[in-house]
């Protein structure tokens, strides 16, 4: 690999899961061990730069991670002390490797955050996208992702124990499946009433079903279970009419809508699964009388 050649995170992610699979086998694994490949990447991909460091570190303040040169061709890989979660730990981890293997030569030193972001300008906004790109890639590649939710139902249960084999959050362990999945689909994260953020699936966004969150205030829908404060957690999901979630859907359509309430980190997840089918019409699409 030539030092000064862009590199795409997804192929440098898969170049290493070839690698790891060859090594390690494709099964059993995983959790990947991050901070054993950030030590040996350097030397083993010949980069002319190696990670000598990968340590917590109480002193970061509000960031959850950071890369940073130490001198020519040495570097090191903090994560915030404060990080609880081995999942957390292990993105962020992941997603500082991403930034070493694809943004070294661009800054000597990353701050990473995720409530950042939203503040960051756009080419910032651009290569954190690239290193959790990244990180996802490699935590969980996608042919042994595919494998693990092979014939199933997708339910927030499947999730979770997909995360757990992983080593990832339960959050990244959705956005991966929407991302991944033939099927039509929406997450959605929210606050206080208010999303957050939003991902919907390729087939999803297809049919019209998507929620624009950005630059706007979203609040949940009324008589969505994320709404709705007496509603535990409902792992399995609970069918409504699609037009809960999107006004224009048609009278017939039905969501499964999944939540998990998440009191730690004072978040609400919600996955909804719409039928393959369903499209979410604006009102020009409606058939005139
Ligand atoms: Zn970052």
């Amino acid at each position: 690999m030539s030092n000064d050649a862009p590199v795409a995170p997804s192929a440098i992610a898969i170049r290493l899961t070839r690698l790891l699979d060859a090594a390690l086998g494709e099964e059993g694994r995983f959790p990947v061990d991050v901070v054993e490949l950030a030590r040996a990447v350097g030397s083993e991909l010949r980069l002319g730069a190696k990670i000598v460091e990968v340590r917590a570190a109480p002193d970061l303040e509000s960031f959850e991670g950071g890369l940073f040169q130490l001198n020519d061709d040495e570097w090191a890989l903090l994560y915030n002390a404060s990080l609880t979660s081995p999942g957390r730990i292990r993105f962020t981890q992941a997603h500082e490797l991403g930034h070493f293997l694809v943004h070294r030569q661009l800054q000597d030193e990353f701050h990473c955050s995720q409530a950042e972001v939203a503040g960051y300008e756009a080419e910032r906004k651009q290569m954190e996208a690239e290193a959790d790109n990244f990180a996802s890639t490699l935590l969980m590649p996608v042919k042994q992702f595919r494998a693990a939710v092979a014939g199933q139902a997708i339910d927030l249960d499947v999730l979770s124990v997909v995360s757990k084999k992983f080593g990832v959050s339960l959050t990244s362990a959705a956005l991966r499946w929407i991302r991944a999945t033939d099927e039509s689909a929406v997450l959605a994260l929210s606050r206080d009433g208010f999303i957050d953020w939003s991902v919907s699936s390729d087939k999803a966004l297809r049919n019209g079903a998507y929620i624009k969150t950005r630059n706007r205030v979203v609040p949940l829908p009324d008589e969505s279970l994320a709404a709705n404060a007496e509603a535990e957690s409902c792992r399995l999901g609970e069918r409504l009419p699609l037009k809960t979630w999107f006004e224009h859907a048609h009278p017939d359509a039905v969501v499964r809508e999944m939540k998990l309430q998440c009191d730690n980190y004072g978040y609400t997840l919600s996955l909804l699964h719409l039928s393959n089918g369903d499209k979410v019409w604006t009102p020009r699409d409606w058939p005139s009388a």
